[in-house]
Parts: structure tokens; C-alpha cells; sequence
């Protein structure tokens, strides 16, 4: 066996680069960076720069790609359809089959697809893995996954429930378990990660059996800019009566929504600040929030049958103490009890925050979306080379 023991975590977006070096052995980061605002003028022209940049800053604290203690490089991807429902090795007919899936996630998969291209003519001798937003959601039955539109249709455009915020959801809920010492398979867990995006999963016996997005990541809870849930015929309405164009409506509902669109502000710092100084419209854009939260809390409570925990992660779920206060208020009935004092308490650990008796557990976990892509990564990277 080698000593290669770090990872390099690549999440190469379409405008940015994101990088971990992680030392598997410790979950230490010996080097982490982003590069920004690629393609604008004056910046880092292109993604084959940007990568090169992240080798260079490597290479300068003697921790280059060419080290012998790196084990693997595992790339964020974020759609995955119905082909990857694991971590995969990448190969060429990999490559071409995450080119496939483009048209599913037009905005994410060509910049994945460029990170893995490039990192592999940087280190074609290294293996490299892909570990897919969607995968942790394949195990969703049918009566999850599937929208009850005509299924040849569906089945042509590939229309399904995907899900995505899989890493953060697998990590979160097995690092739920291992806070009530339990392990994944013995736990019914409902995770809410409320970043930017939100989505919520019920995961039983450290399975996926629903999630809050879908086909896309538009579906689903209230976000920072995305609408989440709405009755489709507001789209034939927009378009009909209102004239817009679907490349408007994209961008109504992408961008022009969620919180920002209800109140101008979707950072939730900003609109708990508002709603102290006593402004409606904030009030308002948090109550629609919390409402929409709720719903798929109540409703993943009967989907799971037995709850033994809700967990809270991503920036608004780690550190939004009002949003866990209302999403979780007068829930006693339902074994929801939550400890308004340990709510309070800012940390950056895993950590409960019921009461003793709470029939279900309420925690905080922070999320750690590259630590899970280079387990995952490490993983697969053993197994391959033991087998
Ligand atoms: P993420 O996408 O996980 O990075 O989450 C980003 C969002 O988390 C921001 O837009 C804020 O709404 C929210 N956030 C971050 N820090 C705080 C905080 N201290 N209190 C409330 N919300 C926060």
C-alpha cells in the first residue's frame, strides 16, 4: 500500500474554483482556496487558468500536484440523472456521459466537466473520481420520484425527481447518527440544509426516501433567490398574460425570487435585522419561509412514520436561531421539543439542541460537503487498488 493519503477536493463551478487538500488520515486541510470571477475582465480568463492557478498556489507551499502523498482528486458534479448513483471513476465514457446529462443541468455540468478535463491532463496517471449531487437521492422509490405527468413524456425528457445537496444530506444525516451514537441504519433522520439553496431529506436507516428538489434545484423550499414550490400553471400564466419569455420566467424564478424576490434581501442576517426594526415586507418574506419549512417537515414526519431526529444544517440552518424557533414551534405534540437556551449557543460543532425528553432529536450539524467528496473519493480509490 502507498502512503497517499490527501485529496485534493475540486469544485470547479462556472464562474469559480473551489479547492480543499484534504489529509485523510486527520480530516486536516493543508491547503484550501477559491478562484473567482472567472471569465470577467481583468480576472482569471478561463477555467484552464483558474486550474492552473489553483496548481500554482499548490506547488508554492510545496504541496504540488505532483506530490507522491496525493492519493486521489475527487471533483464535485453535480447531475448525476439515473446513469451515477455512486462515486465513479472517471474515464472517458465517464467524461461522455456527464456530457450527456447536460441538458438536465446546463449551468452546472460543463464546468464540472471542464475541472475534470483539465485536472486529468494536469495528472492523467492520477485517479480521478466524481461525486454527484444527485447520487445520495437514487435510492427515492418510485412514488417519490416520479411526477404524475404522462409517463412516455416524462420518460422521453428524462422528467424526474433527482434531488440534489445529496453529499450534504448523506454527510449530515450519518454525522446526526454519530451524535446520538447510534448508527446510520438504526436512525430515521429529517435533514433541512438551508444554505443559499434549501432542500430538506427524509432519510431512513441512512437512506434517501424523499427530497425537497427535483428535477432541477428549483423545486421545493422557499430559497435565497429560487421560489421553490409554485403551481406550474403560473409559468402558462407568466407566459400567456404576462408575455415573458421562458428565459425570463428562468430567470423570475431563479434569481428574482425566493427571499429576495418577497423582500428585496435573501441573506437571512440582513432580514432577522429588519424584522427587529420592525419592517413588514421582511416579516412577511420570513413567515412564507418558515411556512413552506414546515410543510416539508410535517410532511416528511408522516412520510418517515418515526422521527428520531431533525437536523439543521448549511449557513441558515448553522446560525438562523429564529428560523429554527419558528420552524419548530408548538411541535410538542409531535415530540418536538426544542431547548430555547441551547438554540442560542453559537458553535461550530455538531451539537443537540432538544430538551433530555424530546421524543426526536433537534441538532445543528455543520455541513462538510468536500470531507464527504474525498471519503467518498478515498474510498473508491482503496477498494479499486486492494481489489
Ligand atoms: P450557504 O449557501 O450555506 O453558504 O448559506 C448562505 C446563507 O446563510 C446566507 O445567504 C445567509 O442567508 C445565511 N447565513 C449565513 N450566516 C448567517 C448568520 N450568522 N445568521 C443568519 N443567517 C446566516
Amino acid at each position: 500500500m502507498t502512503d497517499a493519503t490527501r485529496v485534493l477536493v475540486l469544485n470547479s463551478g462556472s464562474s469559480s474554483v473551489k479547492y480543499q487538500l484534504i489529509e485523510m488520515t486527520d480530516g486536516s486541510r493543508p491547503a484550501s482556496g477559491l478562484v473567482e470571477r472567472i471569465g470577467e475582465p481583468g480576472d482569471c480568463p478561463d477555467h484552464t487558468a483558474a486550474l492552473d492557478l489553483v496548481a500554482d498556489e499548490l506547488a508554492a507551499r510545496g504541496l504540488g500536484l505532483d506530490s507522491p502523498q496525493l492519493a486521489a482528486i475527487g471533483h464535485r458534479a453535480v447531475h448525476g440523472g439515473t446513469r451515477f448513483t455512486a462515486p465513479t471513476l472517471i474515464t472517458d465514457q465517464v467524461v461522455q456521459a456527464m456530457r450527456e446529462l447536460i441538458p438536465l443541468a446546463p449551468l452546472h455540468n460543463p464546468a464540472n466537466i471542464t475541472g475534470i478535463e483539465i485536472a486529468r491532463k494536469l495528472r492523467p496517471d492520477l485517479p480521478q473520481v466524481a461525486v454527484f449531487d444527485t447520487a445520495f437521492h437514487a435510492t427515492m422509490p418510485e412514488s417519490a420520484a416520479r411526477y404524475a405527468i404522462d409517463t412516455a413524456t416524462a420518460d422521453r425528457y428524462s422528467v424526474r425527481r433527482y434531488g440534489f445537496h445529496g453529499t450534504s444530506h448523506q454527510y449530515v444525516s450519518r454525522r446526526t447518527a454519530e451524535l446520538l451514537g447510534k448508527s446510520p441504519e438504526a436512525v430515521n433522520v429529517i435533514v433541512l440544509h438551508l444554505g443559499n439553496g434549501a432542500s430538506a431529506a427524509a432519510v431512513a436507516g441512512g437512506r434517501c426516501v424523499d427530497t425537497s428538489m427535483g428535477l432541477t434545484p428549483l423545486e421545493g423550499l422557499v430559497m435565497g433567490t429560487r421560489s421553490g414550490d409554485l403551481d406550474p400553471a403560473i409559468l402558462l400564466h407568466l407566459h400567456r398574460v404576462g408575455g415573458l419569455s421562458v428565459d425570463e420566467i428562468d430567470t423570475l424564478l431563479n434569481r428574482r425570487s425566493g427571499l429576495a424576490g418577497l423582500c428585496g434581501d435573501n441573506d437571512m442576517r440582513e432580514i432577522t435585522r429588519r424584522i427587529a426594526e420592525g419592517d413588514e415586507q421582511a416579516r412577511l418574506a420570513f413567515d412564507i419561509y418558515v411556512h413552506r419549512l414546515r410543510k416539508y417537515l410535517g410532511g416528511y414526519y408522516a412520510v418517515l412514520g418515526r422521527v428520531d431526529a431533525i437536523a439543521f444544517t448549511a449557513g441558515v440552518g448553522e446560525n438562523a436561531v429564529p428560523v429554527r424557533e419558528a420552524a419548530l414551534a408548538g411541535l410538542e405534540d409531535l415530540g418536538i421539543d426544542l431547548d430555547h437556551a441551547l438554540n442560542q449557543v453559537r458553535s461550530t460543532e455538531p451539537r443537540l439542541i432538544s430538551t433530555p425528553t424530546s421524543r426526536v432529536a433537534v441538532a445543528v450539524v455543520p455541513t462538510d460537503e468536500e470531507l464527504e467528496i474525498a471519503q467518498q473519493t478515498f474510498g473508491l480509490v482503496r477498494r479499486i487498488q486492494s481489489a
